[in-house]
C-alpha cells in the first residue's frame, strides 16, 4: 500500500528572483529534484542543493545553489508516499466478491488534494495540460479523465498511457484502477458514455444510469449550445466515497447507492436521486471544468448552478416527476430555514486556506441557497436570455477562470438588465427578507425587513431587491425600498412569490386576507409549490414569534384533502415539528399521535398498500410517506400489514421498494428481537448499497437502548460499518428520542476515534449540525455546550458549533414559549 512517481512540469516563473521553488505536496515524501532553466544559450541544469518536505504548510521547498530568475523552466521531481484510508488524493475503496476481499483504487482531489498524489500547483486558476501514464499490476481496468492512448504488460506490470487532457484544474485530475466491468452507448454526437462498478455488482445494476447519462449529456449539449469537450464520460461507483458523486473531466465518481440501481428493487426516491446527481455531476463538466472560478471564494458559482442544472435536466428527461415542485421543497426550504439562523455565512464568503473550504460547503447555502437565487435570476430575466448569457460565457472563458462578475456581464449582455446589482445584494450578505402584505380593497402596502428565527438580531437597515411575481397585473416587477404602496385596478386577493420561486417570506397581515389566501389552499387554488411555500412559510413565522404555532398546525385543516407529495413533505415536516413539543410534555404524544393519524387517513385510504395501474411516481412516494405516518401513530392496521409484508419478505416475497423502509422499520420499533437480527445479517451481507441503507434506517428506529448500545459499537469497525456512512447511523440515533442519550454519551466518549478517522472528510464538521439539530431542551443545550465548546480552535468546526448554539437556543425559546398553544391545539383537536 505505497505508491511512487515521477512528475515533470513545464512552465515559467515569474515574481522575484530566488534561491528557492515551491510547490505544493502534503504527506508526500520528494525524494530527488531536477531544475532544467531553458534559454537562448540552451538548456543549463540548476543544482539542487536541499529539498525540504514542509508538511504543515502543505509545501516543498527546492533550494538552488544560483539564483532562480524568471522564464522558462522544467522540473522533474520523484515522490513516494504510503496509501491511506482516508478518502482524499490516492485511496482504497474495499469490497467483497464471493469470499474474497478486493479493493479498488481511486481518487478525491478536490478541494486540494491532488497535491496528495503528486507536487503540482494545487490552485484551480493554475490550468495545465496533463499527460498521465499509470502503472499498476497486470488484468486490471485502469480509467483516467482522457481515453487510453496505448496500454503495454511487460515484466508482471502494466503501463497505461493517457491521452493528454484539456487545459484544466488540478481538481478535476481522477483515476481508478481495479477490477471492474461497464455499459456503454454514444450519444447522438458520438461521445461514448459508460457506467463502470465493481466486479462484484451485477451488470443490470448499470442499465438505468447508462440511459441517464446518454440522454443528460444531450440535454446540455443542446441547453447550452456549446459541444462536450472530450470524446467519452466514464461515471464510475466506487465501494468508499465520501461526498455524493465528483465531477471529475470524464471520470465521475459516485458512491455506490447514487449510481447503480437494481431493477425492481430500487426506490423511486432513488432512481430520482441518481438522475439529479448525473444531471448536477455532468452539468459541472461545463460550468466548473471548462469554466472554472478563479478560487475557492467562488465556489457557490460552480456548485449553486450545478444544483439548479440538476433539477431542470432532471424535470426535463422525466417530466412527470415534478423535479422542479421538488427543488422547492428540498433545496428551497434547506436554504430558507438555515439563512434564518442568525451569524450563518453569506453565499459569497472569502476564503484564504483551502483547509476552510470543507466549513464552507454548507450544502444548504453554497449549493441550495445559491441554487435558489439562480433560479429566481433565471425566472427574473426569462429562460431565453438565461441561455444566451451562458453561450456567451462559456465562448469567452472556455478552458479559462473567472469570477462573479464575469457571470453577471454576459448575463446582462443577453438580458439588457444590470444583474450585478440585483445579485450582488443577495449573494454577498446573509439572510433574507420578509416582505408583509397589507390590503385594503385596491390599496396595497408592502414592505420589506430582514428576517430572523430570533428577531431582536435581525438587522434593520438591511434591504433587498424582491421580485414580486405578484398574482395581480400592475405592480412592478421587484421593489428595493423599505415601502412600497400601490393602488391596484381591482380588489382581488393578493399573493406575491408565485411559484415560490423568490428566496423570501410573505407574511399577510390581515387575518381577512390570511383567510382569504388560506381558501386559496383549500381550493387548491394555488400550485403545489405556492401551497407548500404558504405551509413552510407559516411555520417560521410561527418559529420566530409573529403567530402562534398552534396557528400553523390550524392550517393543517386546509391540507385535508391534499395529494401532492411535495406538499406532503412539508406537511410531513410540520408534524414532526410538533413532535418536539413531546420533549417537553410527554402526555403530547398521544395527542399527536391522534391528530397524525387522522390527517393521513384519507390519503391512505385513496391509495391503498397496492400500486395502482397507471399511477403516478409522486403517488408511489406518497404511498409510503403516509403510511408511515401512520405507522407513527400506531394505527393498527397499518402496523398489522407492515408486519405480515416483513414476515413474506423473510419467506422470500419481495418487497415494493418504496414500502420496504416501513415494513423494515415497523418490527424493530415494535421490538421484534428476531427482526433486529435478521436485518443486522441483511445489512453486513448484502452487495445492494440501497438495501444496506434501508438496514440502517430501520435498525437505527429501535426503542431499546440496549440495541442501539450494540449498533453505536460497531460504527468504530469499517468491517461492520463503512466509514462514509457512520455519520449516517449516528444521526439517526441522535434523532431517535428513545436512543438520544445512549447516542450522545457515546458521541461523546468516541470524539477522539470521529476526530482522527474524519478531520479531513467534510462529515467532520457535519457533526455539530447533527448534534444541534436533535437538541430541544435546556438539557441538551447544556450538553452541547460541555461537549463543543472546547472545539471552537478547530476552524472545520467553528462555524457550525456557533450556529449550533444559536439554532438550539432559538429552538428551546420557542418550544418554552409555544408550549401552552400547542398543548391547547391537541387538547381541542
Ligand atoms: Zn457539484
Amino acid at each position: 500500500m505505497r505508491f511512487s512517481g515521477t512528475v515533470v512540469l513545464q512552465g515559467r516563473k515569474v515574481g522575484r528572483p530566488s534561491q528557492r521553488i515551491t510547490l505544493h505536496q502534503h504527506d508526500l515524501k520528494v525524494t530527488s529534484a531536477k531544475i532544467v532553466k531553458h534559454d537562448k544559450k540552451g538548456d543549463q541544469e540548476l543544482a539542487v542543493t536541499r529539498i525540504n518536505n514542509q508538511d504543515t504548510l502543505n509545501e516543498v521547498r527546492l533550494h538552488t545553489e544560483s539564483m532562480v530568475y524568471p522564464g522558462e523552466y522544467t522540473l522533474e521531481l520523484a515522490f513516494e508516499a504510503p496509501i491511506t484510508d482516508g478518502m482524499t488524493g490516492i485511496y482504497p475503496c474495499y469490497f467483497k466478491e464471493g469470499e474474497t476481499e478486493k479493493k479498488l483504487l481511486a481518487t478525491q482531489f478536490e478541494s486540494h488534494h491532488a497535491r496528495e498524489a503528486f507536487p503540482c500547483i494545487d490552485e484551480p486558476e493554475a490550468k495545465a495540460v496533463f499527460n498521465m501514464t499509470l502503472v499498476t499490476r497486470p488484468g486490471v481496468t485502469v480509467l483516467g479523465n482522457t481515453p487510453v492512448k496505448e496500454q503495454t504488460a511487460a515484466d508482471g506490470k502494466l503501463t497505461t498511457v493517457f491521452e493528454p487532457t484539456p487545459r484544466m484544474s488540478s481538481y478535476l485530475l481522477a483515476f481508478v484502477t481495479g477490477d471492474m466491468h461497464s455499459k456503454s452507448t454514444k450519444t447522438a454526437r458520438g461521445t461514448e458514455v459508460s457506467i463502470w462498478t465493481t466486479t462484484a455488482q451485477p451488470a443490470e445494476a448499470l442499465d438505468f444510469a447508462l440511459d441517464v447519462g446518454k440522454r443528460a449529456l444531450e440535454y446540455f449539449e443542446d441547453y447550452y449550445g456549446v459541444p462536450y469537450p472530450l470524446s467519452k464520460v466514464d461515471h464510475v461507483a466506487l465501494p468508499d466515497f465520501s461526498s455524493g458523486a465528483m465531477e471529475n473531466w470524464g471520470l465521475i465518481t459516485y458512491r455506490e447507492r447514487i449510481l447503480l440501481a437494481y431493477p425492481g428493487e430500487t426506490a423511486q426516491s432513488t432512481l430520482e436521486h441518481i438522475v439529479m446527481v448525473m444531471s448536477h455531476e455532468l452539468s459541472h463538466q461545463w460550468f466548473g471544468n471548462l469554466v472554472t472560478m478563479k478560487w475557492w471564494d467562488d465556489l457557490w458559482l460552480n456548485e449553486s448552478f450545478a444544483e439548479v442544472m440538476g433539477y431542470q435536466a432532471t424535470d426535463a428527461l422525466f417530466p412527470d416527476w415534478h423535479a422542479l415542485d421538488m427543488f422547492v421543497a428540498g433545496e428551497g426550504l434547506s436554504a430558507i430555514r438555515r439563512d434564518a439562523i442568525a451569524g450563518v455565512q453569506p453565499v459569497k464568503t472569502a476564503v484564504h486556506h483551502p483547509d476552510e473550504i470543507s466549513s464552507l460547503f454548507d450544502p444548504s447555502i453554497v449549493y441550495a441557497k445559491g441554487g435558489r437565487l439562480l433560479r429566481m435570476l433565471q425566472q427574473y430575466i426569462g429562460d431565453d436570455a438565461f441561455r444566451a448569457g451562458l453561450k456567451l460565457y462559456f465562448e469567452a472563458h472556455a478552458y479559462g477562470n473567472t469570477e462573479g462578475r464575469d457571470l453577471w456581464e454576459a448575463l446582462g449582455k443577453a438580458s439588457g438588465k444590470d444583474i450585478a446589482s440585483f445579485m450582488d445584494a443577495w449573494l454577498t450578505r446573509s439572510g433574507f427578507p420578509m416582505v408583509t402584505v397589507t390590503q385594503d380593497g385596491p390599496k396595497i402596502t408592502l414592505t420589506q425587513e430582514h428576517f430572523l428565527e430570533d428577531p431582536a438580531k435581525a438587522d434593520p437597515g438591511r434591504l433587498w431587491p424582491v421580485p414580486l411575481f405578484a398574482s395581480l397585473p400592475g405592480l412592478p416587477d421587484s421593489f428595493d425600498k423599505r415601502e412600497l404602496s400601490h393602488t391596484a385596478a381591482a380588489a382581488d386577493t393578493l399573493t406575491l412569490n408565485g411559484g415560490a420561486l423568490g428566496h423570501y417570506l410573505v407574511r399577510y397581515a390581515g387575518d381577512a386576507h390570511r383567510q382569504a389566501v388560506t381558501d386559496m389552499v383549500r381550493g387548491q387554488k394555488l400550485g403545489e409549490a405556492d401551497r407548500l411555500w404558504l405551509l413552510n412559510s407559516g411555520s417560521m413565522l410561527a418559529r420566530a414569534g409573529y403567530e402562534p404555532y398552534g396557528a400553523v398546525l390550524g392550517m393543517l385543516d386546509a391540507y385535508t384533502d391534499e395529494t401532492s407529495e411535495p406538499v406532503w413533505d412539508i406537511m410531513a415536516l410540520v408534524l414532526g415539528e410538533s413532535r418536539r413539543f413531546i420533549d417537553h410534555d410527554e402526555s403530547l404524544e398521544a395527542r399527536i399521535k391522534q391528530f397524525t393519524d387522522k390527517l393521513a387517513a384519507p390519503q391512505v385510504a385513496r391509495l391503498g398498500w397496492e400500486a395502482i395501474a397507471g399511477e403516478s411516481n409522486a403517488d408511489e412516494k406518497l404511498r409510503a410517506l403516509v403510511l408511515g405516518l401512520s405507522a407513527y401513530a400506531d394505527n393498527e392496521a397499518v402496523v398489522a400489514k407492515a408486519k405480515e409484508l416483513f414476515a413474506a419478505y423473510k419467506g422470500g416475497t419481495p418487497l415494493p421498494a418504496e414500502l420496504r423502509t416501513l415494513a423494515f422499520s415497523v418490527p424493530v420499533k415494535t421490538g421484534d428481537a428476531e427482526a433486529f437480527d435478521f436485518l443486522l445479517n441483511l445489512h453486513d451481507t448484502t452487495q445492494n448499497a440501497e438495501l444496506r441503507s434501508d438496514a440502517c434506517d430501520a435498525l437505527t428506529a429501535t426503542r431499546d437502548p440496549g440495541h442501539a448500545e450494540q449498533l453505536l459499537a460497531r460504527l468504530t469497525n469499517p468491517k461492520f460499518v463503512k466509514p462514509q456512512d457512520v455519520d449516517h447511523w449516528l444521526v439517526y440515533l441522535l434523532r431517535n428520542r428513545y436512543t438520544r442519550a445512549v447516542a450522545w454519551d457515546w458521541l461523546a466518549a468516541n470524539w477522539s476515534w470521529l476526530e482522527t478517522t474524519f478531520k479531513n472528510d467534510k462529515s467532520y464538521d457535519y457533526l455539530p449540525r447533527y448534534a444541534a439539530s436533535c437538541a430541544n431542551t435546556r438539557e441538551y443545550q447544556q450538553k452541547f455546550r460541555d461537549l463543543f465548546e472546547g472545539k471552537m480552535d478547530q476552524p472545520a468546526l467553528k462555524r457550525n458549533i456557533q450556529l449550533g448554539m444559536e439554532e438550539i437556543e432559538t429552538r428551546v425559546k420557542w418550544l418554552e414559549r409555544d408550549l401552552a398553544a400547542v398543548q391547547k391545539f391537541f387538547a381541542a383537536s
